[in-house]
């Protein structure tokens, strides 16, 4: 690991100490997820269970990151449990860090759920409840600099659905089953999630020893 993936880590283990991850605590049809997801990935990353690489190449145009349960280099080559970033610091100004905070919440999610070994659970609700995750955090966030995140607009349809249930999930509102079903379609829709939505996600554990040459 060199000193870029470091200073990565420190990134992510600093936004999972934030308080607005105190505020993360919502079901998705049966699950239930809450504050202490986070502190289970802050652990997991602590003992090197969970990697933190710096690695553009492993990541789409326009991705700022993304978690990987396993990635297979070569045939003799096989990295798992790692979270991919673009950048090892959230960017250079308010917007930028917020989303960057974003995004690692809502990949830290993805982890959580494989750490949990969750079974059953398909790639659509992963996603769900990930987008939502990220959402609430940034709401949070926005209210504790009183912020009005009625107040934005998203271009994309899932984050936008995300963003209408963390409105009221950050109120204790109940959420209404339209929203829940407008950010399932939003993810059906989406050409990165489409093809695997009804897959199974695998969640087999965190910790796998990488398979190197
Ligand atoms: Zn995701």
């Amino acid at each position: 690991m060199g000193v870029e993936d470091d200073k990565a880590t420190e990134t992510v283990l600093t936004v999972l100490q934030d308080q607005s991850i105190n505020k993360i605590r919502f079901k998705l049809n049966r699950r239930e997820i809450s504050p202490s997801l986070y502190q289970k990935v802050a652990k997991a990353i602590k003992d090197k269970k969970i990697t933190v690489l710096v690695q553009p190449s492993l990541l789409a145009s326009g991705e700022s990151g993304r978690y990987y349960p396993e990635i297979k280099v070569d045939k003799d080559t096989e990295f798992y449990d790692v979270l991919v970033l673009r950048s090892s610091t959230l960017g250079a100004n308010a917007s930028e860090k917020f989303n960057a905070a974003q995004v690692i919440i809502h990949e830290c999610t993805h982890a959580g759920f494989d750490l949990l070994k969750l079974a059953k659970m398909t790639h659509a609700e992963h996603e769900a409840a990930s987008y939502i995750a990220g959402a609430i955090f940034s709401i949070e966030n926005m209210l504790a600099m009183k912020g009005d995140p009625a107040k934005v607009i998203f271009r994309e349809a899932i984050e936008q659905a995300a963003w209408k249930i963390g409105i009221l999930e950050a109120k204790d509102q109940a959420v209404p089953k339209e929203l829940y079903a407008a950010l399932d379609a939003a993810i059906r829709a989406h050409p990165g999630y489409k093809h695997h939505a009804d897959h199974t996600a695998k969640n087999d554990g965190v910790g796998r020893e990488w398979k190197l040459k």
